[in-house]
């Protein structure tokens, strides 16, 4: 689904080095957790998944495209969820958000209506659809970006620091909506995190980065436990 070959990335205004070498692969239907503290490259490694950077050393496929040169075919399979997710949510009603992509694509009205219900029911927010997203809660506008990812029922789901600033309830309540994606459609979930909490929760393999680097990969037992 994804491969990453000893990709390297410089930002121009930093000295430091952002990813150094980074090999990643990440099979069809596997939950993936990318565990590291703040400025470790996450973030980075997601944006060369996502095509938003390109590589200068080493290469990233996403089911065998370049994303940086393939970028709307790429990003036509992946649903992502950003770490902000106020710049994400666009619509001025829940339902418009939701129906964004749909729009997009050029579906007709009724199936963009029978989509938005459908995720919205599975998500559990069909009773918001009318509300204006800027009042909503964190964990709400969380579940709102949610559904608009997994609006056109993308293969591959990349979620950046999904559970930041949500409570515990709602950290559970996100956790059990992937796992069940990830079980029913078998989505490919690649999460990243810095609450090394929830790994086991979610995860299938973690890679612990830091520094650009990966530092340990395995399973959350092989990590945690085994070590
Ligand atoms: P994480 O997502 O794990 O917090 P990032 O990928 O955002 O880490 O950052 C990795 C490193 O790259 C950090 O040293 C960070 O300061 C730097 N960095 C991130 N984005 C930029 C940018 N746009 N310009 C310059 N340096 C950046
Ligand atoms: P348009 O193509 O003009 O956007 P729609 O029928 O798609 O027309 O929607 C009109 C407005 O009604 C949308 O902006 C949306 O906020 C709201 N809306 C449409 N369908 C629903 C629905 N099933 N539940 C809640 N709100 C809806």
């Amino acid at each position: 689904m994804v491969e990453v070959r000893c990709i390297k990335h410089i930002y121009p205004d930093n000295t430091q080095v952002a990813l150094c070498g980074l090999d990643f692969v990440v099979h069809s239907g596997e939950r993936v957790v990318i565990l590291g503290p703040n400025g470790a490259g996450k973030t980075t490694l997601l944006s060369h998944i996502l095509g938003l950077l390109a590589p200068v050393e080493g290469s990233v496929k996403v089911m065998g495209l370049q994303p940086h040169k393939h970028f709307r075919q790429v990003r036509r399979n992946i649903g992502v969820v950003f770490q902000n997710v106020d710049e994400q949510i666009i619509g001025p009603t829940v339902y418009d958000d939701i129906a964004f992509t749909p729009r997009n694509e050029r579906l007709g009205r009724e199936e963009v209506e029978r989509r938005v219900m459908a995720v919205a029911k599975r998500i559990g927010i069909q009773d918001i659809l009318h509300k204006i997203p800027h009042y909503l809660s964190g964990g709400q506008k969380k579940k709102v970006a949610l559904a608009g990812a997994i609006a056109m029922s993308p293969k591959l789901l990349i979620l950046d620091e999904p559970f930041d600033g949500l409570d515990p309830a709602s950290k559970r309540e996100m956790m059990d909506l992937l796992n069940q994606l990830n079980r029913e459609n078998g989505t490919t979930l690649i999460v990243t995190t810095h609450d090394v909490n929830l790994v086991p929760y979610i995860a299938d393999t973690v890679y612990v980065i830091y520094d650009g680097k990966i530092v340990t990969k395995g399973s959350p037992y092989e990590v945690f436990i085994q070590r």
